[in-house]
């Protein structure tokens, strides 16, 4: 006798990168910052003191908020504290989306967002990326959303798997033509390159329909504590916030510790230079190997190979950990997380010996 939902019996669950025990392994599958959380989170944590945890935080998590409206020059009405970034795609698709209507994709994306909208027994309607993982002309797909009865639709930017970066003014058109909300996931964007000069905060100001995605667990090196927040007009924000949110979603030693990051946040960057410099060193020396790779934005990289399955294997055996996904047009591809320099020399060592 099962008790489940029948959607819930259908469904498959998510399947998270491999987390190994043996700390030797050269780790470069989940898209962790290779870098430690700046000196000021490590000491905002030493400074937890009993009380803190003796009582409920605040609800709102509104002193991260209030810092968080500064670091973006925002109002806090414009902001939401999430359990990482995560919960905020699971509030949003709780609070605009009607159980059984479609939720809109870009294809290949998140392999969570399709978990999470069987939960909601939810269909998905994918629209394909172009060859070059570029987004199609907005208005094309737009139609294609709208005449699906979307609600929500998931656009990752800069997107994973392949790190493209899509510009801004391609997200405006999209959300401009759009009957439901855009959600466009950020987990990435600490690692644009500055000069680049992306910002869809601005698409957020002009449009109420568009809602940001930010996360801690990358930029910041925080995967492990669950902190993140949305961005997005007061009319989306505030349902969520007021009604479909856990009463107390984010815990006190993760509010306080997302404050120090924050306000630590020359320090993090740091860490972001240096993962754009090996970045850029690690595709030229792929490159130089034979393999194809994308231009990304983030911290990993989509490398192309005709035996990438072989080589993941090979990679695996000798304790290097890059991602392989077993789905169409990924086949070919590894995904690998951009490590320290050390971390880098021996996969591009293995790379050179196995190839
Ligand atoms: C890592 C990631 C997230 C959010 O991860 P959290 O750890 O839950 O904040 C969201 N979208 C994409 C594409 C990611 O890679």
């Amino acid at each position: 006798m099962s008790y489940e939902r029948p959607n819930i019996q259908r469904m498959h669950g998510y399947t998270p990168g491999e987390q190994p025990a043996d700390a030797s392994v050269v780790k470069l599958n989940t898209n962790e910052n290779p870098y430690p959380p700046t000196d000021a989170v490590m000491a905002a944590l030493q400074a937890i003191e009993p009380d803190m945890l003796r009582r409920y935080p605040p609800p709102l998590a509104t002193p991260f908020r209030e810092v968080a409206a500064a670091v973006h020059d925002l109002h806090v009405e414009e902001l939401i504290a999430t359990n990482a970034g995560d919960e905020l795609l699971r509030l949003a698709i709780t609070t605009f989306v009607e159980p059984g209507r479609a939720i809109g994709t870009l294809d290949p994306c998140y392999s969570l967002y399709p978990v999470l909208a069987a939960v909601h027994d939810s269909p998905v309607h994918a629209v394909p990326l172009n060859d070059d993982w570029s987004i199609p002309t907005p208005t094309d797909v737009a139609e294609q959303l709208n005449d699906a009865g979307v609600q929500l639709t998931f656009v990752v930017n800069p997107h994973a798997p392949s790190g493209l970066l899509t510009r801004a003014e391609t997200l405006t058109a999209l959300a401009e033509e759009l009957d439901g909300v855009l959600l466009i996931d950020e987990a990435y964007v600490d690692f644009v390159t500055p000069e680049l000069k992306y910002d869809a905060i601005e698409i957020v100001k002009a449009l109420d329909n568009v809602l940001l995605l930010r996360t801690l667990s990358k930029g910041y090196s925080l995967a492990g504590l669950r902190f993140g927040y949305g961005i997005g007009d007061p009319g989306l924000i505030e349902p969520m916030l007021t009604k479909t949110k856990d009463s107390y979603n984010v815990d006190a030693v993760a509010q306080r510790l997302a404050i120090a990051a924050l306000l630590s946040r020359d320090d993090a960057r740091k860490s972001w230079d240096a993962v754009r410099d090996e970045r850029a060193r690690v595709i030229t020396a792929l490159m130089d190997l034979g393999l194809t790779c994308v231009p990304s934005q983030t911290n990993f990289v989509l490398a192309t190979h005709p035996d990438a399955a072989t080589l993941y294997a090979a990679l695996k055996q000798r304790s290097i950990f890059v991602r392989y996904f077993d789905a169409d047009r990924l086949r070919d591809k590894l995904r690998i997380t951009i490590g320290t320099p050390d971390q880098n020399d021996a996969l591009l060592g293995a790379m050179g010996e196995l190839l």
